[in-house]
């Protein structure tokens, strides 16, 4: 599936990196009293109002990815408590082990795999309509974990585009293994280690899209547009501008929220920058190029 079919049809530059968001954002803090409301067996905060919370946040958040300029929309997993127990609790086949902290104060109750997984809820797809619904530019929905993945890609169509975002780690254990999944793009973490692994896959050479981190999910420090154009550059090592997608390293939802903002609409910034100075053929193309013959 192309990746032109995310070009804005007012976008400036004849180069395009398409920008997007790795998943998960900050939520609006009334969000939170919401939740805290709606769990207190004492308030008399019900369903629907909880559920009119929900989808007034996820208006909210996808407009403003969108008033960020980003090119892919996301709702920042508004409805999701934490990303794991939010599949777990609806994919049969996990069992909750209890709070497990992950990082600073943040607990999430830790599921495991017990059984063969399966699911029989079609919660992702109301969830794509919504924010499709919502947003004037192209959307998607996030997905965790390799065991969804498996599950999904066997009814997936064809004009559907799968990537697969990898957290921090050591990614010389899982390259080139990983070029074998059936998706379109592999999206890494590779900002917070200020690159040190970008090598892992030069060779042998990435013949996924690559979406690349280019600001620091767990740092609130809003990177300046040079730092990220600097980053972005780095991407062009492993593959050439037409399958190069920039976002942020992983989710923003630990950043305070206008940190998150910034680092995206900085993000976007640096991305338009970039693809006009390839226009101009001022920068250079580092990874190997494919030919005609
Ligand atoms: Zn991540």
């Amino acid at each position: 599936m192309t990746r032109e079919q995310f070009r804005p049809p007012d976008h400036e530059n004849d180069h395009f990196l398409l920008t997007t968001v790795v998943g998960s954002y900050p939520k609006p803090t009334w969000l939170h009293r919401a939740r805290e409301l709606y769990e207190d067996e004492h308030s008399e905060f019900d369903d629907e109002e909880f559920q009119e919370a929900k989808d007034d946040a996820s208006r909210l958040i996808t407009r403003e990815h969108e008033r960020a300029g980003v090119d892919v929309l996301v709702d920042g997993e508004m409805r999701r408590n934490e990303m794991t127990e939010y599949f777990a609790e609806r994919i049969s086949g996990y069992e909750f082990n209890g709070p497990v902290k992950v990082w600073g104060h943040n607990y999430f109750n830790k599921p495991s795999v017990v059984d063969e997984v399966g699911y029989d809820e079609e919660w992702l797809v109301s969830e794509y309509e919504f924010t499709a619904d919502v947003a004037s530019g192209p959307v998607k929905v996030p997905i965790t974990g390799p065991y969804t993945l498996a599950r999904c890609t066997a009814d997936v169509p064809d004009d559907v585009r799968l990537g697969l975002h990898v957290c921090y780690g050591d990614y010389s254990r899982i390259y080139p293994e990983i070029l074998q999944f059936p998706v379109d793009e592999f999206d890494v973490e590779l900002c917070n280690g200020d690159y040190e692994q970008l090598d892992v896959f030069t060779e042998p050479p990435f013949t996924k899209d690559l979406g690349l981190g280019v600001v620091d999910a767990h740092d609130a420090n809003v990177e300046p547009v040079q730092e990220i154009k600097r980053n972005i550059k780095r991407g062009l090592e492993v593959v050439p501008p037409e399958r190069l997608t920039v976002s942020p390293d992983c989710g923003l939802k630990l950043l305070p929220r206008e940190v998150a903002y910034e680092k995206m609409a900085n993000l976007v910034t640096a991305a338009r920058e970039v693809e006009a100075e390839l226009d101009s053929g001022a920068v250079d193309i580092g990874a190997p190029q494919v030919t005609a013959d």
